[in-house]
């Protein structure tokens, strides 16, 4: 049996390292099973459910021909039938006890390979679920399975070297300033300096890093996007400083993108930051149609769920490192033109340029130091590996 790296991620929780962080998995309460389930989904996928009454804390394991799903806190429920349609590749579920953790064991028909993150998803209770932890998968033909297994046996030395890829993308830029402080800050200016300073950062803790700019040059939101996709971003990171018309707000704030704005400011600043390119937010539907017929719903769902763990571990790193917080909630969402893309990822506000103080501050090269030092923590800390 192998655990895989990204398996092991799982259980230790690299985010446990981070002082004043509540790692999400490590400590779950009492976790009871609701139902397991299969399916057939396009494409000729089988789908496994497995509901929870609590988010899980899992790891995942591929015997010969099996699928295990090892959910930590939990015990074995034999009035719990699993419910198996017909023409998946699961042929029998059994739960085993194992301590205490109940291991879900699919037996398959055929090898599946290990999962990539875009064939997991965890759902958040709705009106009729629990948690859902969602899996799809098709049979790897026999060539590729050898290829995957011969990857896998060479082991945790194969899979350290994989660079994960940042893209980082300085808002605004050439004919557009972004927005200005009362001194004559440009936006565009200094998250160019902290982009520049990330890249740095990004470089020497490992990873592959691309900017979409590193000069004054004027850019199109669709074409940061694009840029994010050509280069096969694991991670977007779009970086801004903001303005406020009441001049004594401050503090960062970190948005995802979704088609509703989570409240009027939120919906205020895509407008502002989507200006540069004339999208107005209701031209969201069309990239919707876009993304839909790229992405399957499931994909959809964990570009947005990676998107939100990356920004809650982001918007964590900037409080534990004491940078200052806008009032309100740290994390929003908004229809950001720069975020369509398929790549997860987050568009930072660093701070008000509004603000006399934090214009300061954010010209500061110290400043502009801690900022970066706490989103090279964040990008350490997120989960590349489900
Ligand atoms: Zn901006």
């Amino acid at each position: 049996m192998k655990i895989s790296r990204r398996d092991a991620l799982k259980i230790t929780g690299l985010s446990v390292v981070v002082a004043g962080m509540v790692p999400r998995m490590a400590f779950a309460a009492r976790n009871a099973l609701r139902s397991v389930r299969t399916g057939v989904q396009p494409g000729d996928k089988t789908r496994l459910v497995i509901e929870t009454s609590t988010r899980p804390s899992y790891s995942l394991s591929y015997p010969e021909k099996q699928l295990v799903v090892d959910i930590a806190n939990m015990s074995a429920d034999s009035s719990i039938a699993p419910k198996l349609a017909s023409g998946t590749l699961i042929s029998e579920i059994k739960q085993v006890q194992s301590g205490d953790h109940l291991q879900i064991v699919a037996t398959l028909r055929k090898n599946i390979g290990q999962l990539q993150k875009s064939q997991i998803m965890l759902l958040e209770p709705n009106g009729d679920n629990d948690y859902r932890l969602v899996f799809d998968f098709t049979a790897v033909s026999t060539s590729a399975d050898k290829i995957a297994s011969s990857v896998t046996s060479s082991g945790a030395s194969t899979q350290k070297t994989k660079q994960n890829i940042i893209i980082i993308d300085p808002g605004h830029g050439g004919k557009d300033p972004g927005c200005i402080g009362r001194g004559g800050t440009k936006e565009k200016d200094i998250v160019l300096s902290v982009a520049r300073r990330l890249k740095t950062g990004l470089d020497q803790a490992g990873f592959k890093t691309y900017m979409t700019r590193s000069g004054d040059k004027y850019l199109k939101l669709a074409e940061r996007a694009e840029f994010a996709e050509n280069r096969k971003g694991d991670l977007f990171i779009s970086l801004h400083a903001n303005a406020n018309p009441s001049r004594s707000v401050k503090g960062f704030s970190i948005y995802t993108l979704s088609e509703k704005a989570s409240d009027e400011e939120a919906k205020k600043l895509a407008e502002s930051e989507n200006a540069a390119d004339k999208i107005g937010v209701d031209g969201f539907t069309e990239f919707e149609r876009d993304i839909r017929a790229a992405l399957s719903s499931l994909q959809q769902h964990a570009v947005a769920e990676m998107s939100e763990e990356y920004a809650n571990g982001c918007a964590r790193a900037f409080r534990s490192s004491k940078v200052e917080a806008q009032p309100g909630p740290s994390v929003r969402h908004a229809p950001f033109a720069v975020l369509r893309s398929t790549v997860p990822g987050a568009l930072i506000e660093l701070g008000h340029l509004s603000n006399a103080a934090e214009e300061k501050l954010l010209k500061s090269p110290d400043h502009q130091n801690k900022l970066v030092a706490a989103i090279v923590r964040s990008i350490k800390n997120y989960n590349f590996d489900v």
